[in-house]
């Protein structure tokens, strides 16, 4: 039986808000709009993860089986705190607890499949378990969340090293575009995009999730099931 996820800070205590839905963010690194062979357009492209995709990445994590590729997609998360409804990007800082990472898994095959067809993206994106998730740090630790190194080695090699000033839509101002369809929610996340470097997970690959900002790294291990 799978335990039911809560949000935690990194001393392992639950935090007060509820696991809401994750809004995401598709193509928000150049690097990674490169890789897939697309293209950066004007309009963000957002979309929802339901709040049972959230899973503890620590200290392992499920991928589906014999539907093609699982990809990892190694993202800076925000744990929003407070409401957050059609606000401008200055109102943001306030509404947000911390930050942590989270994997955005995505079955690139089926994923293909439904973009060829025209069709949503949650059978893709949006199962159980397609969002393992790191517990938060709080804001007050994070001293430069937009100049933050994000790191993800599989079995020892480096797979993706990104840093969060490369994000085309920073933080406060993606935050602030979701909340103008979304309203974000206490305990609701977003994940800020990935930077290169997807690529197929299999079982038994073994994880480490790594953020450095400032002075200050935190990692988080994990194994593949
Ligand atoms: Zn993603």
């Amino acid at each position: 039986m799978e335990q039911i996820y809560h949000h935690k800070d990194i001393q392992g205590n639950y935090l007060p808000f509820p696991a809401g839905k994750v809004v995401c963010i598709g193509q928000n690194y150049a690097d990674h709009i490169a890789e897939l062979n697309s293209v950066t357009r004007p309009e963000a492209l957002f979309f929802i993860k339901p709040n049972s995709a959230l899973c503890s990445v620590e200290p392992s994590f499920e991928i589906p089986k014999q539907v093609g590729p699982c990809h990892n997609e190694l993202e800076l998360a925000v744990l929003i705190s407070k409401p957050l409804k059609k606000v401008t990007a200055n109102k943001v800082q306030d509404a947000i607890w911390g930050y942590g990472l989270a994997l955005d898994l995505t079955l690139r095959t089926v994923q293909s499949k439904l973009k060829q067809q025209g069709r949503p993206w949650e059978l893709a994106k949006g199962f159980d378990g397609a969002c393992p998730i790191s517990p938060f740090i709080n804001k007050s630790e994070i001293t430069s969340p937009q100049n933050s190194d994000l790191v993800l080695t599989v079995n020892q090699q480096i797979r993706q090293n990104g840093n969060s000033k490369d994000m085309i839509r920073p933080i406060n101002e993606l935050i602030a575009q979701m909340s103008q369809h979304f309203t974000l929610m206490p305990g609701d996340v977003v994940l800020t995009g990935t930077p290169a470097g997807v690529g197929p997970l299999k079982n038994s690959d073994q994880l480490t999730l790594t953020i450095s900002s400032g002075e200050k790294t935190w990692q988080f291990a994990s194994v593949v099931r």
